[in-house]
């Protein structure tokens, strides 16, 4: 088993194919760089056997659209030392092979081509190498791209954005004071009394440049008297709409599957979770060959609903690009304003098919014509054209 890719989804995809016997190498580029982004997901959607200690802190979750709301669940924050940590004990228990290197593509069935020659091969091959898909077919399009720019305040100072206790999981009031791409302040208690701040885009082809965050994240912030000082402390760029993997030689998984939700940009619980249904099928049908070990990885990972809620939120994903910058925070203030369950259908059940279209027909049932064209059109066009 080839797993490429030593993000938290590959380290737990690894982790438990190599805990189920299967001969394991996982290989990255630098396996041993720390990770240096805060990672959080919605409590709830967490795995059960994560340890307590990887969570850093737990907030209740809130939004502001044009009025503000309580979204009725937890929000939890990772602590990252301690996520991979847990994640290399589970490695190393297992005898999971570490491997650097850096993969250019393929080299034929079974076998992955190295930067500066030489290949590794193996029976199974899993691209865990996150949006850019080292292994993927992306083709010429431009991506959709979330973005932020972030920066690190003591809980004190952000008492006027954020109570204690709480997580902002979007503030879309305009106190940027600027026109043009809409973005919103996200703000989560980190633990240890700090706070992250960050103005962020949450879709755009391509992200929105790191000056245009930082240049409003400033501005928001100084009317709240919170002054913006030095370098960020974490810049977030990442794609929304990576495609799957074409053909059955190479499995996806993690963001590189693509398993992110582009509503909210999340991936890694769903990633924590999945590994080990992941790695029991795989290990279950590698004795009847490497490709039934990849469809039974393929049916755990994409049963119809997954493939077809996925759709469905590619579909979302062009609405909110097309849609007209002013009209985002009125499409959210219709969200917010929807009962807890269809919200966290939307946000959370990527398999959920029934709770999805729940959802969507609700917010459609709420919205004005001109929004539900919005909503409906763009599932009849091509992908939005880039924001060039
Ligand atoms: C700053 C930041 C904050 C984020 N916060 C959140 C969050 O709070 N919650 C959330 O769910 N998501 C968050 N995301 C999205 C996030 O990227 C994913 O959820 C998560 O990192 C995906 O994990 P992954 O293992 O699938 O991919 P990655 O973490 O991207 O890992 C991919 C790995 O593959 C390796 N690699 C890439 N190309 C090659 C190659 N050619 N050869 C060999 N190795 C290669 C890389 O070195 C890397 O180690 C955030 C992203 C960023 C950038």
């Amino acid at each position: 088993m080839l797993v490429v890719g030593g993000g938290p989804a590959g380290r737990a995809l690894a982790a438990e194919t190599g805990r189920l016997g299967l001969r394991t190498v996982l290989l990255d580029q630098a396996p041993d760089a720390p990770w240096r982004h805060t990672y959080g997901s919605w409590a709830d959607e967490l795995p059960p056997g994560l340890p307590p200690s990887v969570v850093a802190a737990r907030a209740l979750g809130r939004a502001v659209a044009r009025r503000e709301h309580q979204l009725g669940w937890a929000y939890a924050v990772l602590d990252v030392p301690a996520l991979r940590a847990h994640l290399d004990a589970g490695m190393a228990a297992a005898e999971v092979t570490v491997r650097a290197g850096r993969v250019i593509g393929r080299a034929g069935p079974g076998a992955v081509a190295l930067a500066g020659g030489g290949e590794v091969r193996a029976r199974v091959v899993v691209d865990a190498g996150g949006g850019r898909q080292p292994l993927g077919s992306a083709g010429g399009r431009v991506p959709a791209e979330q973005a932020a720019y972030g920066v690190l305040v003591d809980a004190d100072t952000a008492a006027g954005l954020l109570a204690p206790g709480q997580a902002l999981f979007m503030d879309w009031r305009p106190d940027h004071g600027e026109p043009g791409p809409p973005t919103f302040l996200y703000a989560v208690p980190l633990g240890g009394g700090s706070v992250l701040l960050e103005e962020t885009s949450l879709a755009r082809r391509p992200g929105l440049p790191m000056p245009v965050l930082r240049r409003r994240l400033t501005a928001r912030l100084a009317r709240h008297g919170i002054r913006v000082a030095g370098a960020a402390d974490e810049r977030v760029l990442f794609r929304l709409d990576a495609p799957r993997h074409r053909g059955r030689t190479t499995l996806g998984f993690g963001a590189a599957a693509p398993l992110v939700n582009p509503a909210s940009g999340f991936s890694l619980a769903a990633s924590l979770r999945l590994a080990p249904a992941v790695a029991r099928a795989v290990a279950a049908r590698l004795p009847d060959g490497p490709d039934r070990a990849l469809d039974a990885a393929r049916e755990v990972l994409w049963p119809p609903a997954a493939r077809a809620v996925h759709r469905l939120r590619r579909v979302g994903l062009e609405a909110v690009l097309r849609m007209p910058p002013q009209r985002v925070p009125d499409f959210f203030e219709l969200f917010f304003a929807l009962p807890e369950h269809r919200r966290w259908a939307y946000l959370a059940g990527r398999d959920d098919l029934r709770g999805h279209l729940g959802a969507m027909a609700a917010l459609f049932a709420a919205a004005d014509w001109p929004l539900r064209a919005r909503l409906v059109v763009p599932a009849l066009l091509p992908p939005s054209p880039a924001h060039l």
